[in-house]
C-alpha cells in the first residue's frame, strides 16, 4: 500500500475511534451529574429531617420548661416565698439538668429574691422581656434570646407568674434555658465535616453557632444574603447557600420557637456541598481519566497499527471472497477474474496460456454409495491433491460441483498436457482416505492452449471442455488435449 493511502487509512481509523469513544465521555459526565443530584437529594432529606428533629427537640424543651415552672409554682417554698427553700429546689434542678443556665424567682417588681446560682449582688429583671411579658399577660411567657453576660452563652428565659390564693401576683418564676446544647447535634459524628449550625433571631443576631461559636455569637447578619435566604425559606425549607464563612452549603432552615407569643428564631443546619458530592465527583473524575487513557491508547494504536490491522482484515475478507468454502480451492468468480487477466496479459506478452478442465468420474456413485458428506470429503481431498501438484504461479479453482479448472500462465500445450497428466495421476495413484473408508476416484481432463491473437478466456475454457468431453467419451480417467484452433 502506498504511503499516502496508509496515512489516509490511519486518519480515518483515528476518526472512527474518536467518534466511537466520544459518547462514552458524555455518558461519564451525565452519570456523574445524575449521581451528584441523587446524593444531593438524599442529603436534602437527611438535613431537613435533622433540622426538624432539632426544632422539635427545642419545642419539647419549651414544653418541659413550662411543666417544671408549673410544678415549682405549686411547691410550698414558692407559695410561701421562702427564698432559702426555693434556692435549694432550684439548685437541685440545675444540678440535674444541664440545659438550664439558671432558675429563679422574681418579686412582682422584678427584683430577684431566689436564684439557683448564688447571687453576689442584688439583681433585677425588671427590664427583661420575659418579665414584662409575664407581668402583662399573666401567663407563661418567653423572653428574648440573648447572650448571657457572664457565660457568653445564648440563653432564652421563660417566665410563669404565680398568684396568691386571692389572685394577687405573688412572684414570677423564670428559667433561663441554655441553647448551647442545640449545637451538640452538629458535633462530630452527627454531620459531615465542615457542617455548620447557626441559630439567629428575627433581628439577625447570631445566638448559636458551630463551629467557632466565639467568633460568631452576637454578630449581626441581617444584611447578609444568608439571612435573607433563611427568612425566605419556609419551615424546614432547604436551599443551597453560601454560608457566613463563604462555604457553599446545603442548608435546612427551621423555626425554633414553639409558642405563639415567642419571637421567631431560625435554626440553619448546613452541610458543605463539596462533602456531599465529593465521592461522586471523584468517581466521575476517575472514569474520565480512565476513558482518556483508553482513548489515547486506542487513538495511538489506530494511528500506528490501524492500517496494518485493517489491511489484515481486508486481506482476510478478500481471501474469503475468492475461496470456495468447501474445498478452499479458488471459486468460480476468481477463476474468471484471474483467467481474463492472464489472457489479457498473455496477449500483450505474446506468451501462451493453458487451461485444464477436470471432472471427477462417476462422482454420483460416490455420493450414492457413501453418502453426500463422504462425497464432500472426497471433493476436499481432490482439491488438496490438485493444489499440491500444480506449480507455483498456476491456480486451481472449483468451477462447479465436482469440476475443477487449472489455469497455467505462460504454458504451451505440451507442457500443459504433461501437467494435466500429473494431476490425473495424483488422484488415480492413491485412493482418498475418508470417514467412509478408502474411496478411489479418477479424473478426466481436457487441455487447451490459447495463443496470442486467437481468442479470449471464454473460448479457451470452451475448447478445454470439448477435450474433457472427449476424455469422458473415450473411457474416462484420461487426458485429452489439442492445440486450438486445430479444427
Ligand atoms: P461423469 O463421470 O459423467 O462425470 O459422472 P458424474 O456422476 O461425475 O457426473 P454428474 O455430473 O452427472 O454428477 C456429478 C455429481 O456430483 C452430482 C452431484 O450430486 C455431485 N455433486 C455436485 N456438487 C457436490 C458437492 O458439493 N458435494 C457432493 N458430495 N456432491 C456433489
Ligand atoms: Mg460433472
Ligand atoms: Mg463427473
Amino acid at each position: 500500500m502506498k504511503g499516502a493511502g496508509r496515512y489516509g487509512i490511519r486518519i480515518r481509523m483515528l476518526g472512527i475511534w474518536l467518534l466511537a469513544t466520544s459518547p462514552l465521555f458524555v455518558l461519564a459526565v451525565v452519570n456523574g451529574r445524575t449521581e451528584r443530584q441523587l446524593l444531593l437529594r438524599d442529603a436534602m432529606s437527611d438535613i431537613r429531617l435533622l433540622a426538624r428533629i432539632t426544632a422539635e427537640e427545642h419545642r419539647a424543651l419549651v414544653r418541659e420548661t413550662r411543666q417544671i415552672l408549673v410544678v415549682l409554682s405549686q411547691t410550698e417554698a414558692v407559695r410561701k416565698g421562702d427564698a432559702a427553700a426555693c434556692e435549694r429546689t432550684f439548685r437541685g434542678i440545675l444540678e440535674a439538668d444541664a440545659r438550664y443556665a439558671n432558675i429563679g424567682a422574681l418579686r412582682p417588681d422584678g427584683d430577684l429574691f431566689a436564684s439557683g446560682i448564688p447571687l453576689t449582688e442584688p439583681a433585677s429583671a425588671a427590664d427583661r422581656a420575659f418579665y414584662r411579658r409575664a407581668l402583662e399577660s399573666g401567663r407563661f411567657s418567653v423572653g428574648e434570646f440573648h447572650i448571657g453576660e457572664v457565660s457568653r452563652r445564648p440563653v432564652v428565659a421563660f417566665a410563669l407568674p404565680v398568684a396568691h390564693d386571692d389572685g394577687r401576683l405573688s412572684c414570677i418564676l423564670y428559667a433561663a434555658v441554655d441553647l448551647q446544647h442545640l449545637g451538640t447535634l452538629a458535633q462530630p459524628g452527627g454531620l459531615p465535616e465542615g457542617s455548620s449550625i447557626t441559630v439567629f433571631d428575627a433581628s439577625g443576631t447570631i445566638l448559636i453557632r458551630h463551629p467557632d461559636p466565639e467568633m460568631w455569637i452576637g454578630k449581626e447578619i441581617a444584611d447578609q444574603p444568608f439571612y435573607v435566604a433563611a427568612r425566605r425559606a419556609t419551615d424546614a425549607g432547604v436551599a443551597e447557600e453560601t454560608g457566613l464563612d463563604g462555604v457553599r452549603r446545603l442548608y435546612a432552615f427551621s423555626s425554633l420557637i414553639g409558642v405563639s407569643d415567642g419571637e421567631q428564631v431560625i435554626l440553619a443546619l448546613g452541610v458543605p456541598l463539596e462533602s456531599i458530592t465529593a465521592e461522586a465527583s471523584r468517581v466521575e473524575r476517575r472514569n474520565i481519566v480512565v476513558l482518556l487513557i483508553v482513548t489515547v491508547i486506542g487513538a495511538a494504536a489506530s494511528f500506528l497499527v490501524g492500517d496494518r490491522w485493517i489491511v489484515r482484515l481486508f486481506g482476510h475478507v478478500y481471501d474469503l471472497s475468492i475461496q470456495d468454502p468447501l474445498t478452499h480451492a479458488y471459486n468460480r468468480r476468481f477463476l474468471y477474474d484471474f483467467g481474463r487477466a492472464i489472457c489479457a496479459q498473455a496477449k500483450r506478452s505474446g506468451e501462451p496460456v493453458s487451461a485444464v478442465q477436470l471432472d471427477i468420474d462417476h462422482f454420483k456413485k460416490v455420493n450414492d454409495s457413501k453418502g453426500h458428506s463422504v462425497g464432500d470429503e472426497v471433493l476436499r481431498e481432490v482439491a488438496r491433491r490438485l493444489r499440491e501438484t500444480i506449480r507455483a504461479g498456476d491456480i486451481v479453482a472449483r468451477s462447479g460441483g465436482e469440476e475443477f479448472c487449472a489455469l497455467l500462465p505462460e504454458t504451451g500445450i505440451e507442457e500443459a498436457a504433461g501437467i494435466a497428466e500429473r494431476l490425473r495421476a495424483a488422484l488415480a495413484g492413491e485412493p482418498a482416505h475418508t470417514s467412509g473408508g478408502l474411496v478411489q476416484v479418477t479424473l478426466s481432463a481436457g487441455v487447451a492452449t490459447l495463443h496470442p491473437g486467437q481468442g479470449n478466456f471464454e473460448t479457451l475454457l470452451k475448447e478445454a471442455d470439448l477435450e474433457l468431453y472427449r476424455s469422458k467419451n473415450e473411457g474416462r480417467n484420461r487426458v485429452s488435449s489439442r492445440r486450438w484452433p486445430a479444427r
